[in-house]
């Protein structure tokens, strides 16, 4: 193979992208990245990668939201690396904390099967607010509401490779919802209900059913057992229009009013998986190939060779996730018709 790639090969793609910027300005949208006081560090590390990668081309802003109130420390360092506006929200109690309503004894007894199985989280609470709100309120806070398109980040990412493109815009001009880097089963052990209670709700609500849904990724059997296979929501590029209307209001409070965020340890990764399988059309789930992302401990790296050269990967493509044999991508292809 000719692996010499002529200098105008990056500068045409260069002067490309900025007139491209340029000519577009941005999309309603943000980044947004929930951490906790203690996550600074991680953030700064987490702002600075994409900011390198994409946005001091872009200056997108970001939201940044805690449950507690964000230290004048963490807001100076982490105000001092982004090229755009930052804002620091709290989020509300009534969007964090564990429902009155849910029984105690029911949620410590599911917390304490967990703990005896291992299961990574098991024991926690803050892990399970942290998931119920991921599902069904971060779209809803102050801060969020203005915007339509989000990002979302995590304390310590990774960017492994330039993104000479908008992925905004991208998901805009082609009518997607949900876009993602990373796809794997899911623990069993933390959604024993879940799929049982999604079945209730599709017999309960087939108005809300998508014709050409992705559910098809999800079953193998035409909807009678859940293969478990779900978008890694660490990286999520979404529409926030989604989350807010009907079909996925219904659905969350449907799944909410079941307790299992709590008894169980649902994760908002497999609960807006299902609703964007279940509720969009298949053509608006999008998966981000030239997006090098790493979550600690998976990495995904563009295989095809131009694309790795061209956007700088820092990655190594024979030890992407992608084809582990805990991913989903298999399921994907096969679904997608690759
Ligand atoms: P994992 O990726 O499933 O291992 O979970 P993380 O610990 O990375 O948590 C997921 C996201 O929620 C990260 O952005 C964390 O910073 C954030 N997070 C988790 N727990 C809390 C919490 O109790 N408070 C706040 N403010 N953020 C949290
Ligand atoms: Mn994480």
């Amino acid at each position: 193979p000719d692996n010499t790639v002529p200098d105008e090969y990056y500068t045409n793609h260069l002067i490309n992208s900025s007139l491209h910027i340029a000519s577009r300005g941005r999309a309603n949208a943000t980044f947004v990245i929930l951490a906790r006081n203690s996550d600074l560090e991680n953030t700064v590390r987490s702002i600075r990668r994409i900011e390198d990668r994409f946005n001091t081309r872009h200056h997108y802003p970001f939201v940044l939201l805690n449950d507690e109130p964000f230290t004048e420390e963490f807001k100076r360092r982490v105000s001092a690396v982004v090229s755009g506006q930052i804002m620091y929200g709290q989020v509300p109690r009534e969007h964090w904390e564990q429902p009155a309503w849910i029984d105690e004894d029911l949620a410590t007894k599911g917390r304490d099967a967990l703990v005896a199985d291992n299961v990574i989280y098991g024991g926690s609470v803050s892990y399970r607010n942290m998931c119920r709100f991921n599902s069904g309120f971060f779209f809803k806070h102050p801060l969020m509401e203005q915007f339509r398109w989000y990002w979302r980040i995590e304390p310590d990412v990774h960017f492994h490779c330039d993104i000479n493109f908008d992925p905004f815009l991208f998901m805009q001009d082609r009518n997607k919802v949900y876009g993602w880097t990373i796809t794997m089963y899911e623990f069993d052990k933390t959604i024993p209900s879940l799929w049982g209670h999604v079945r209730d709700f599709i017999k309960l609500h087939p108005e809300h059913i998508a014709k050409d849904n992705a559910l098809g990724f999800m079953t193998h059997d035409n909807g009678e057992r859940y293969n478990l296979c779900h978008f890694w929501s660490n990286f999520e590029i979404a529409d926030m229009n989604f989350w807010r209307g009907k079909a996925y209001q219904d659905f969350f409070e449907y799944l909410d009013s079941k307790g299992g965020f709590y008894y169980e340890r649902w994760g908002d990764a497999p609960v807006h998986s299902i609703a964007a399988g279940l509720f969009a059309h298949r053509d608006q789930l999008h998966f981000f190939e030239e997006i090098g992302y790493e979550h600690n401990p998976y990495t995904h790296c563009p295989k095809d060779p131009d694309m790795w050269r061209k956007n700088r990967c820092g990655c190594e493509p024979s030890r992407s996730f992608d084809y582990d044999g805990y991913s989903c991508m298999r399921q994907w292809d096969e679904f997608v018709g690759n």
